[in-house]
């Protein structure tokens, strides 16, 4: 991470313009009376994904993922995490270790059968 002391080499300007642009995002956000905070973002983030949001609050998601970078790097991030640990449990699927105790096999299958998919 670049610190606020190399503000004298290009990257560096161009973290210091950065991180000035992200106070007065989140700076608008927090004022607007419509807007989500990116503090708020995470507790919408598994109805969003779910399409569970009613339509005003979808577009309250919607509008801050446009105006936010930051937000959007945290969906990627979350729904590659999502994708990510879906793919190893299919993989698990295939072939569990023996070593695998049977217990910890049956718990896993009963949170599926609760509809628990990690995350
Ligand atoms: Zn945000």
């Amino acid at each position: 991470m670049v610190r606020q002391r190399d503000s004298g080499t290009p990257a560096g300007q161009v973290v210091n313009i950065y991180r000035k642009l992200m106070r007065r995002v989140r700076w608008v956000l927090s004022r607007a009376p419509h807007m989500i905070r990116c503090s708020e973002f995470e507790d919408f983030i598994l109805d969003y994904l779910d399409d569970d949001l009613p339509s005003a609050e979808q577009r309250k998601f919607d509008f801050h993922l446009r105006l936010c970078p930051e937000c959007r790097i945290y969906l990627d991030a979350y729904q590659t995490s999502v994708a990510l640990g879906r793919a190893v449990c299919d993989e698990l699927d295939d072939a569990i270790p023996e070593s695998v105790p049977e217990d910890l096999v049956a718990a896993v299958l009963a949170a599926r059968e609760f509809g628990y998919e990690g995350g």
